[in-house]
Parts: structure tokens; C-alpha cells; sequence
């Protein structure tokens, strides 16, 4: 080995032994997926309750169908960005469809939900601007505020006080100002308060990007966050993916033609990656088509949440996701390993994902579970926690 080489691996067995000591080393699981609700791990049948195919459409027929049937015509993968040769007509079917079921005037779709917020703030914010976002936005909305070299500021969860706070001291010594937040929190499952920002984006002049990567096919009548407020908050800016509930790969970003025009110059993870192959196109087509055509499949997965919870004795959720705070990582770890000896699939969540001292088991839960298996799960789970408090 050379002596670089060897630095290297001295480097990686320290920061992994770390890791260990903390709990907080990650692994990663063959999983195979035999529907949309049940996974074999090492040979076991588990009953997922931890995906974000909150509708089960990842494993429709009609949605495979449209994938194998892309795939066959048009080929597996899209052969260049979407700026030289990647702009197969699906892509753009799909950007107006959902411009049109976001009711919004455009639409951009990226690679990934992840990658569309690397776009978007770096497209619009620089140096001589202010990025306010929330402490528990996702990782990469936090991800793209940095990438801007806007000024950042964090303000605590739905903290309204502190975000009008900034923005008065802030706001006049920048150029242009957004603000960043999750719809739906995807560890906690709560609501931003939409009409509230939106209100200080107007009072103060800044632009309001919305993650509505939990809330688009769950809340709202399936049309997302924005729709669960009346009157509807909707941003100017309104990003999501299609890898949740509409059980396909990608992001998108409605908007108005404008900012879409412009993001198609400036946004460089449009510019420089690879466009969507067709077939995850056809499939988050196919996908809008069954949300369409049967809005009371968007009600299941919250059904299920405010069952579940009320066994538990837990607040009221709003959206699909319904985390149970544990606290420690290996409190967290071994709650997990309990439930999977009932069968049931449920990975921690730690650290960095969550703040510290919050680790979890996160609940979410598909139009494809079944009213018994949750019923279940939620008294595996009353008697696992009785034990552990007994234990305490
Ligand atoms: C999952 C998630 C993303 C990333 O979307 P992908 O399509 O999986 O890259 C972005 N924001 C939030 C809030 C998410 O939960």
C-alpha cells in the first residue's frame, strides 16, 4: 500500500470507530421488495413501516406497466442532460402535468429531489443576499442554502418570532431574501405554518421555497401542503419528489414560466447531470393518472397515522409520518430490533438526521397497509415501550 493509501484507510478506521462508540454508524441492508408493503431482510418477511411509498404506487401495476413499457421503447437510461439530447417528450409531459395539478404556471423536473434543491437556492440567492431557513428542513434544503454563499440564517422549528426577528435585522442589508422550509417535516411529521411565512415573505420581500416532499399525494387532497390550509398557502416556489408517494425517481420544482425559464439556464444540476431516464417519467405519469383518479387513496395513509397513534396514546398526527422519540440512539436501535422480532420494519432514526437526544423510530404509513397489521404493530409497540419503562 502506499503511504497515501495508508493515511487513508488510518483516517477512515478512526472516524468509524468513532462512529461505533457513538452509536451512530450507518449500514446499509439488502432489502427486497415483494409489494409495496412487505420486504425480506436476511431471508425474514418484514411488514415496512418505514416507506415513503405512501401510496403503494411503486408496486402498481399500472405504474410498472408504464416504466417496462418506456424502457422498451425509448431505452433505460436518457443518454445526456436535459440541455443536449435528454428532453424526452415524457419529460415534458410530466412537467405540465404536474404544473397543472400543482396549479401552478411551470414546472421543472430534476434528477432527484435532492439534487432539485442544490438547484434551486444557488440559482437565485449569492453572496450579497439573505437565506432564512428552519432548523429541521431537510438536509438538503439546508445543503442548497449553503451552496448559494448566501447569508444563512437558521431560525428554531416554526419559530414565526424569531423568523420575523431576522429578517428585521437582516433583511435591509441584503439584496434578495428567501425563506426555506419542509411542509410536511419528514422526522416529525408536522406542518409548517404556510400562511404565516408566506404573510412575512410579503411583509419583508423574500421568496418562499416549500419542500413539499411529504406532503404532495398524502395532505392536502393529495395536491400537497399548500391545499391543506384554506385558502390555500401556495409558494412561489413549490419543490418535491416523485420518489415518495408517487413511487417513482426524481424532483421537481413548480413555479411560474419565468422562474422556471430562468432556472433553466442557471440551475447547474440540471445543467450538468444527466436527464431522467423515460421510464421514471412514465411511471410518476402513470402515477398522477391513479392519484387523479381516486383522491380517497391519499386520505389512507393519515387514516392509518390517527389510528395507530390514538392506540398509543399519542397527539393527533397531521400527515403520515408519526415519529416516537426515544431519546438515545440505542434506546432507538433496540425499540427497532424489538419490533423486528414481531415483524415489523421500522429503522431508527439518529443523529445527524435528527438533533441529538431526539433519536426515533419514524412511522409512515401506505395506502397498502393492511387496518389489521397496524393494529398490530401498534400493540408490538405498547408493550415494548411498557417494557422499557419498566426496565428504566
Ligand atoms: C426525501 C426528501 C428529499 C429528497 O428527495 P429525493 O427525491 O429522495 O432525493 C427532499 N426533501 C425532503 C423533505 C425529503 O424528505
Amino acid at each position: 500500500m502506499t503511504s497515501a493509501a495508508a493515511s487513508l484507510e488510518r483516517f477512515a478506521a478512526g472516524k468509524l470507530s468513532a462512529l461505533d462508540r457513538k452509536s451512530l454508524r450507518r449500514r446499509t441492508v439488502e432489502t427486497r421488495h415483494r409489494d409495496a408493503v412487505h420486504v425480506e431482510r436476511d431471508g425474514r418477511s418484514l411488514i415496512n413501516v418505514c416507506s415513503n411509498d405512501y401510496l403503494g404506487l411503486a408496486h402498481h401495476p399500472k405504474v410498472i406497466e408504464a416504466a417496462r413499457a418506456a424502457t422498451a421503447e425509448w431505452g433505460a437510461g436518457s443518454g445526456a442532460s436535459r440541455l443536449v439530447t435528454g428532453g424526452h417528450p415524457l419529460l415534458f409531459q410530466l412537467e405540465r402535468r404536474l404544473a397543472a395539478f400543482k396549479g401552478t404556471e411551470d414546472c421543472i423536473v430534476f434528477g432527484s429531489g435532492y439534487l432539485a434543491n442544490l438547484a434551486i437556492t444557488p440559482a437565485l440567492a449569492g453572496p450579497d443576499d439573505l437565506v432564512l431557513i428552519d432548523s429541521l428542513a431537510h438536509a438538503c434544503l439546508h445543503a442548497g442554502a449553503r451552496l448559494s454563499r448566501a447569508r444563512v440564517e437558521v431560525f428554531r422549528h416554526n419559530d414565526m418570532d424569531q423568523l420575523r426577528g431576522l429578517l428585521a435585522e437582516h433583511r435591509g442589508e441584503a439584496r434578495h431574501a428567501m425563506i426555506l422550509t419542509d411542509g410536511v417535516f419528514s422526522m416529525d411529521g408536522d406542518f409548517a405554518p404556510l400562511p404565516e411565512i408566506l404573510a412575512l415573505g410579503e411583509e419583508f420581500d423574500a421568496w418562499t421555497l416549500v419542500d413539499d416532499a411529504h406532503g404532495i399525494g398524502t395532505v392536502g387532497g393529495g395536491r400537497g401542503s399548500a391545499h391543506a390550509f384554506a385558502p390555500p398557502a401556495a409558494a412561489p416556489l413549490q419543490m418535491g419528489t416523485l420518489s415518495k408517494a408517487l413511487g417513482s425517481y426524481g424532483g421537481y420544482l413548480c413555479a411560474s414560466e419565468r422562474v422556471c425559464e430562468l432556472l433553466r439556464s442557471r440551475a447547474r444540476p440540471l445543467v450538468f447531470t444527466t436527464a431522467l431516464p423515460p421510464a421514471s417519467a412514465a411511471a410518476a405519469l402513470a402515477a398522477l393518472d391513479l392519484v387523479a383518479a381516486d383522491p380517497a387513496l391519499c386520505e389512507r395513509p393519515l387514516e392509518l397515522a390517527r389510528r395507530f397513534a390514538g392506540k398509543l396514546g399519542l397527539s393527533r398526527p397531521v400527515s403520515p409520518v408519526v415519529p416516537v422519540i426515544l431519546g438515545s440512539e440505542t434506546a432507538a436501535l433496540a425499540a427497532s430490533a424489538a419490533l423486528e422480532a414481531e415483524g415489523f420494519l421500522v429503522t431508527a432514526i439518529r443523529p445527524p438526521t435528527v438533533p441529538p437526544g431526539t433519536a426515533r423510530l419514524r412511522f409512515t404509513f401506505s395506502a397498502a397497509h393492511e387496518t389489521a397489521d397496524i393494529d398490530r404493530l401498534a400493540a408490538a409497540l405498547k408493550s415494548i415501550l411498557q417494557q422499557t419503562e419498566a426496565a428504566e
